[in-house]
């Protein structure tokens, strides 16, 4: 009798101890969708959106797989300093055409913009649902570890849609970005940048600028502890930004957790 009620609890001690020091967050959002990890093979699925009254041209497609470029190779210097490789493969949904929709809704950065981007997408190149969809392209490309790049011929803030337990698989299961080419007031966007910020927070990065989610006080503290982070600003050159200690910890490649990290967890990754 005394055996079968201890062996349960220490299965349970051993277990939690195994999850509390193999992952930065134990929610359920962290590592729930097909962006695994920001390490090993990572397959961006890349599409233009834009709309009939203002189409991508050739020559701005070809500008952005350069910014691609850019932020797949500050991404891997970043996550060598980590000691973490990473791999990046892309490949173009529906052959680099544009997707068309009547209207792309500017992100606004309030959270309630709409999150089935990549869903409509990938019912509009003929795929019958996310599910089915990641099964496919697994398959292909042969990895599991897979984002979608939106690249939307509009202006707003880019955002990125994240799926987490108890979503609707069919639907939200392909993680993925929607970058905007321009701000909403047309300020120029860093497009490499911002690429790499919303890809970041596929893997598991918090934002520390205040947002609707994230409190002043802890941008202030960001800015003395973590100045140059990517999660906190982003530049029009890579090279004055970085991932600092805390998000590499959010994302798997820092293992030394500290005291202060959780402090800044935003409401949007309770
Ligand atoms: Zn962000």
């Amino acid at each position: 009798m005394k055996l079968k009620v201890h062996f349960p609890v220490i299965t349970l001690l051993i277990l939690s101890i195994i999850s509390s020091t193999m992952q930065a967050q134990n929610n359920d959002r962290w590592r729930a969708g097909s962006l695994k990890e920001l390490s090993g093979d990572v397959l961006f699925l890349v599409c233009f959106v834009s709309t009939p009254n203002d189409s991508w041209k050739e020559s701005e497609k070809d500008e952005i797989l350069v910014k691609l470029n850019e932020s797949e190779n500050w991404l891997k210097e970043q996550a060598n300093q980590y000691d973490v490789n990473i791999d990046f493969k892309h490949s173009l949904l529906n052959n680099g055409d544009d997707i068309l929709f009547d209207t792309i809704e500017a992100g606004m950065g309030i959270g309630n913009e709409r999150v089935d981007w990549v869903y409509r997408v990938l019912k509009r190149i003929g795929y019958k649902n996310s599910k089915q969809a990641y099964r496919i392209i697994k398959r292909k490309h042969k990895t599991d570890n897979i984002a979608v790049v939106i690249m939307a011929k509009a202006g707003g803030t880019s955002y990125s849609m994240r799926y987490r337990k108890g979503y609707d698989k069919k639907k939200y299961f392909i993680e993925g970005t929607i970058i905007f080419d321009s701000y909403s007031n047309e300020a120029p966007m860093p497009i490499p940048a911002v690429i790499a910020h919303e890809t970041l927070h596929l893997a598991g990065a918090w934002d520390l600028y205040t947002t609707y989610a994230q409190t002043a006080d802890r941008q202030q503290k960001a800015h003395e502890l973590y100045p140059d982070d990517i999660m906190l600003r982003v530049d029009h050159s890579l090279t004055n930004i970085n991932i600092d200690k805390l998000t590499a910890w959010l994302i798997g490649w820092n293992k030394n957790q500290e005291d202060i990290f959780e402090w800044f967890r935003p409401s949007d990754y309770r």
